[in-house]
């Protein structure tokens, strides 16, 4: 623990004021709305996407009493029992302070990194090493600038291992976590299937990675990508692979699968070893050799090794968004349950508003003792809720100290006993439990049923891409999110409320009945529709949806229909048709819209906008400015006229890409919010949002000659294995990826369609890979690959999945 005295002598403080120099440091925060301890916390004003300094006040009415601040004209007269560091950069000084903290350990240090598989990585090594070592994890997926600092914050001597993730989202932050992190031992798990295409910009994105490493004494990584070219010399390497190559320290001889486990054969120093595991998936195997191999260049020897894989839990580590029964959003965190991971869970948890009820069931948490049951209540105390579950006996004394409505089970099996009672609807239930409570069962009975063909939306992966775009932008341009067609078949309210949680400007929707839908679900921000016709302007109205009036029609109905409700000043947006010859207003019909505007008090101009015909074709970047032009003069012609200010804007997702000079007063993020950007101009680290998957139904061995399918399409010419899933034409799969133009993947491995596509199934051939029943199928291995196969764009298939396909969102 430090005093905040000495932690101005660690920071390069630029000026200190200290009213009480021994107050003790227990917390950093960095959110006036997360303070727990009031009075050990330290504040740090960052700068983001607002500005920490507006915050002060409000954390220090909250009884914070340790500030750091950089802006030097930061008054301190309202806050007279307050200590004061500036320093040039806040953001720099956490880190500072983090790495500070890491320096006066002196174990060892286990830093992650790689495009997938880091948190299951780190959770799994924890499991391993924890049988005769303490084991200190950064929680979860706090893997980013803030993340790092913030975990390092608590690790200290008492542990034998630090394990902390590192992940990236724009170029320079690995040099930045490594001098927090100084990892002396490096894992490295893989590098993603995303932009496998682009080969320039994988080598930049790996060298990025390798700079974790800097100063690290080994590095453990997957032999086959040849990471060693880009680790510093002083690293010693430990690889393992399939390939016999005698620079591997581990070999793999054989996978086996069979159904929920496999076995593994490995040698090692020249010992051979069954390695059975209870997982069968092509990525859990490759996540637990990076595990094996760490732990070998930690000096356990096979034997020992393989003893405690067997034992592995399988790890549900995503929050699970869920549609419950009787109305219900079901939040599945059952996994684990420690204070980190709480927090992380009922902060999402606040993000939901589709109901205004918010139900937390909690159940113990390992190692229950006062200490943490006084944090625990600190956290829960205030929380928004309208009642509280609690489970487990350990729990008893909370209940009598807890303010919201408390419920309480001695164990999970009296919970379900009395489900009935507890009547769950129309509201938003977070399930937080530790492993051994199996509150699974719970989510389980209140989920509604599932289909087997799913849409996996991953949030988080969505907030990371959000973030990527807006890092683009230069302050001051407003960011409006295309939320149209379902969100490009991701979700409605799902997604509107991240968006709304992560403060975008504007979303916007195609017709009318999809921004009711928002509404009804608690969306507030401003929301434009594009097409609106007649028969909607009483629910724009009613529901403060903005409408895009795009001809002389819609703006004379809009017109009489305000007139007729006596509203004034109701905010429309212009479309201007610059080239794109789809909506709009063309060029020589200003004069006349401006007569009509002119005088008018029904309606006021928000903004004035044009859509893009070719913004990713370099080819066409002379239309592409031609368009701009248009625009800015119509913009001009009518401002002059209207004589007050509105916003311009022009650029979506490829314009955000390619053309940084055109961005204007705001821009309109579509398709890379989802993950998909065609030119990918700027090198964003862009995460795939959606993964459709489905099951294998049944497999069964042919013989030459016979046929697969309708009009018996698909000849069978050697003797074959044949797998039927579970989708078909009516989920969206497109018949033109019958008879071998579409590939799917199972366990890693890729297959073709054989025969045409069905309705409701269609079928694959797995002759040449391990593949069982019930297995489960990506549809999509390579979205843009499969749209280019059947000649479309990933647009077209991502949102013709069909609506019977469930929706089912992760977030981590
Ligand atoms: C769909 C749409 C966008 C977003 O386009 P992306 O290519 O997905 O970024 C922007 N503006 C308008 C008017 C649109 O209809």
């Amino acid at each position: 623990m430090y005093s905040i005295d000495s932690i101005g002598q660690i920071l390069s403080a630029e000026h200190i004021v200290l009213v009480n120099k021994d107050s003790v440091i227990t917390d950093l925060v960095y959110d006036s709305r997360k303070v727990a301890h009031a009075a050990g916390s330290l504040f740090f004003a960052l700068k983001a996407l607002r500005d920490g300094h507006q915050f002060v006040k409000d954390a220090y009415e909250k009884g914070v009493r340790s500030f750091v601040v950089s802006d030097p004209n930061f008054s301190t007269q309202d806050f007279p029992e307050g200590n004061f560091i500036w320093v040039a950069d806040v953001w720099h000084a956490l880190q500072q302070l983090a790495a500070y903290v890491r320096q006066q350990f002196t174990k060892p240090v286990i830093g992650i990194t790689g495009s997938n598989g880091k948190t299951v990585v780190k959770e799994w090594l924890t499991q391993l090493l924890a049988v005769d070592k303490k084991v200190y994890q950064s929680p979860k997926s706090y893997n980013s600038q803030l993340g790092v600092a913030l975990s390092l914050w608590n690790l200290n001597d008492d542990y034998d291992y630090a394990i902390i993730e590192a992940g990236i989202s724009m170029p320079d932050e690995m040099a930045l976590l490594e001098t927090m992190i100084k990892p002396d031992i490096g894992v490295f798990t893989n590098i993603g299937l995303a932009h496998a295409g682009g080969f320039s910009s994988k080598t930049a994105k790996i060298q990025e990675k390798a700079k974790l490493f800097t100063h690290s004494r080994t590095v453990i990584f997957p032999g086959k990508y040849g990471f060693e070219t880009y680790l510093p010399k002083q690293a010693d390497t430990f690889t393992f692979g399939e390939e016999p190559d005698n620079n591997l320290h581990v070999h793999v001889l054989n996978e086996e699968a069979r159904n929920q486990h496999s076995v593994l054969v490995l040698t090692h120093q020249g010992v051979t070893a069954n390695l059975p595991i209870p997982f069968s998936d092509k990525a859990s195997q490759e996540n637990i050799l990076i595990c094996v191999s760490t732990l070998l260049s930690l000096g356990y020897t096979l034997a020992e090794v393989a003893g405690r894989i067997g034992k592995l839990k399988p790890l549900e580590m995503r929050l699970q968004l869920l549609n419950g029964k009787n109305n219900c959003s079901i939040i599945d965190d059952s996994y684990s349950n420690d204070l980190a991971s709480l927090q992380i869970a009922l902060d999402f948890l606040q993000q939901q508003q589709q109901h205004d009820k918010k139900t937390l069931v909690l159940s113990e948490m390992e190692g229950m003792n006062a200490k943490l049951e006084d944090k625990l209540f600190k956290l829960l105390e205030d929380f928004p809720l309208c009642r509280i579950i609690l489970v487990g006996s350990a729990l008893v004394k909370l209940q009598a100290q807890l303010k919201q409505p408390v419920a309480y089970f001695a164990d999970t099996e009296e919970l379900l006993e009395n489900l009935d009672k507890l009547a769950f609807a129309n509201e938003s239930i977070l399930i937080k439990g530790s492993r051994k409570f199996h509150l699974e069962d719970l989510s389980q009975l209140l989920a509604a049923k599932s289909h087997e063909t799913v849409l996996e939306i991953n949030l988080q992966a969505l907030t990371h891409n959000l973030q990527q775009y807006r890092s683009l932008l230069p302050e001051g341009v407003k960011l409006m999110t295309m939320v149209k067609a379902f969100s490009y078949g991701s979700g409605s309210f799902e997604v509107a409320n991240l968006l709304q949680f992560n403060k975008v400007d504007y979303l916007t929707v195609a017709f009318a009945d999809e921004g009711v839908e928002l509404r009804q679900n608690g969306i507030e921000l401003p929301i434009m529709v594009l097409s609106p016709d007649e028969q909607v302007f009483d629910s724009l109205v009613r529901y403060k949806l903005e409408p895009e009036i795009y001809n002389f029609r819609i703006l004379h109905a809009f017109i009489s229909f305000l007139k007729h409700k006596k509203i004034t000043d109701y905010p429309i947006h212009l479309k201007m048709d610059t080239g794109m010859h789809r909506l709009g207003f063309l060029p020589d019909e200003v004069e006349a819209l401006l007569l009509v505007l002119k005088g008018d008090k029904q309606v006021k101009v928000k903004s004035v906008f044009s859509h893009l015909a070719a913004a990713g074709d370099p080819a066409q970047d002379a239309f592409t400015q031609l368009q701009v032009g248009r625009l800015q003069h119509a913009a001009q012609q009518i401002e002059a006229t209207l004589g007050y200010p509105f916003m311009r804007h022009i650029a979506n997702t490829s314009a955000i890409a390619r053309h940084p000079a055109i961005y204007m007063d705001m821009v309109r993020l579509g398709i890379g919010l989802y993950g998909i950007d065609m030119d990918n101009k700027q090198g964003l680290d862009l995460e795939p949002v959606s993964v459709l998957k489905t099951t294998i139904t049944q497999i069964k061995e042919l013989e030459v000659g016979e046929t697969v399918g309708y009009d018996r399409r698909g000849l069978i010419k050697r003797k074959s294995r044949i797998a039927t899933v579970k989708i078909g034409y009516a989920d969206g799969y497109n018949r033109r990826f019958g008879n071998g133009v579409g590939e799917m993947m199972i366990r890693g491995q890729l297959v073709r369609t054989i025969g045409s596509i069905c309705m409701d199934m269609c079928m694959l051939d797995v002759t040449d890979i391990i593949a069982r029943e019930e297995d489960e199928v990506l549809v999509f291995p390579d979205l843009q690959q499969a749209a280019r196969s059947i000649e479309t764009i990933p647009y077209e298939l991502l949102v013709s999945i069909s609506s019977r396909v469930k929706r089912v969102y992760f977030y981590g």
